[in-house]
């Protein structure tokens, strides 16, 4: 009998062992599930801390024998709160005073980074009549220069706002309507809007919203709602550094700019044919192509699955200001709601360019100066 209770109790002491091993490795599990391309991030309450060193050492310990002039300074967190209203109205102040050759010339995103920096970035406080003061000053000679020398984050917001915004407006050559291939140069807005001309498409404001699938992750970026097979059409020109399945994303496509500050993802992608004809990583795409289809492909690591419930583009544009910001958890996503609403303004018309693979190309080329040759 006491033999037996010492043999029970080891055997007891050996479970408790195994058990203790399987729980440790279950939440090793966990806690090391890789980081999706959109992971849960986190804004500072105030402006305190956003420009950062990729190595906080480098600033703050004067023994470190890394030279001063390796540090780097880089915008870590930026909130992109420009609404609709303000978009519209300092981009007509741009485009006309460019377009009339004004004597005075605004430039959209100096007048934005002015205004954040006058109400602390909070948009909601937008007073018409503080842009009619600004323009007012400009016109009357002063310059943006002095205007903003006395704001301590100028700088900052323009810096923020300007990688954002930075291609969407600009001198291009569009191809003239109802023309054999003829083109003029014009001043205006540059980007287009994700979803093509002619095709309807619903969206709310859902950025920060949390999602369901995998581990807990928020959401960031903009969906919108759509027939599947929709044309999807490339916002801003740049390179496809990232074609192909992604467990989240489903069929997704990401394009870096050439100034290589911004990410577009779009993800969703129809099942079977998500792609437009010849895109493939490296490949180089022009604003308003389309590059693929809408659908609602995503959530399962099996590829080409339809596991998302409604029919959807998922939208979003990242911001790297230094490329240990592209991977990793200190991602900055762009809050795209207001911005994808001012894109109507520029829509891509398409047409069935083959009938045999059914796919799609835009209707008028542009020809934009900014694409390396
Ligand atoms: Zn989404």
């Amino acid at each position: 009998m006491f033999i037996q209770s010492i043999k029970i109790s080891s055997r007891f002491k050996y479970l408790i062992i195994i058990c203790f091993v399987i729980i440790l490795l279950v939440s090793c599990y966990f806690l090391l599930q890789p980081s999706s391309e959109l992971p849960v991030s986190s804004s500072p309450d105030s402006l305190h801390g956003i420009w950062q060193t990729p190595d906080n050492s480098i600033v703050e310990n004067d023994t470190n024998p890394k030279q001063p002039n390796e540090e780097k300074k880089y915008i870590k967190w930026f909130e992109f709160n420009v609404s609709y209203d303000v978009l519209t109205k300092t981009s007509k102040l741009d485009i006309d005073s460019h377009v009339n050759q004004e004597q005075v010339q605004y430039n959209w995103i100096e007048l934005i980074a002015y205004l954040a920096c006058k109400y602390g970035n909070d948009f909601d406080q937008f007073k018409q009549k503080d842009l009619d003061n600004l323009v007012e000053k400009l016109k009357n000679g002063q310059t943006m220069e002095d205007l903003s020398k006395d704001m301590k984050n100028y700088a900052y917001y323009l810096e923020g706002y300007d990688a954002v915004l930075h291609e969407f407006i600009g001198t291009y050559q569009k191809e003239i309507k109802n023309s054999e291939a003829e083109y003029e140069t014009v001043y205006a807005l540059k980007a287009f809007h994700p979803v093509a001309k002619n095709y309807a498409y619903s969206h709310y404001d859902d950025f920060g919203n949390s999602r369901s699938y995998g581990y807990k992750r928020l959401h960031f970026g903009n969906d919108l709602m759509g027939s599947i097979g929709t044309p999807v059409i490339a916002v801003e020109s740049g390179a496809i550094e990232a074609v192909g399945w992604n467990q989240y994303g489903g069929w997704r496509i990401g394009i870096r700019s050439f100034d290589q500050k911004r990410y577009y993802y779009y993800a969703h992608l129809r099942k079977n044919h998500p792609y437009a004809e010849g895109i493939e990583e490296g490949k180089v795409v022009q604003a308003g192509d389309v590059i693929g289809y809408l659908g609602m492909t995503g959530y399962s690591v099996k590829e080409n699955v339809n596991n998302i419930n409604v029919p959807h583009l998922h939208f979003g544009i990242q911001l790297i200001f230094d490329e240990v910001q592209k991977e990793g958890p200190n991602q900055i996503w762009v809050d795209l709601y207001d911005l994808v609403d001012f894109l109507k303004k520029n829509r891509s018309e398409v047409y069935k360019s083959n009938q045999e693979t059914k796919d799609y190309s835009r209707k008028y080329q542009i020809i934009d100066p900014t694409v390396p040759q």
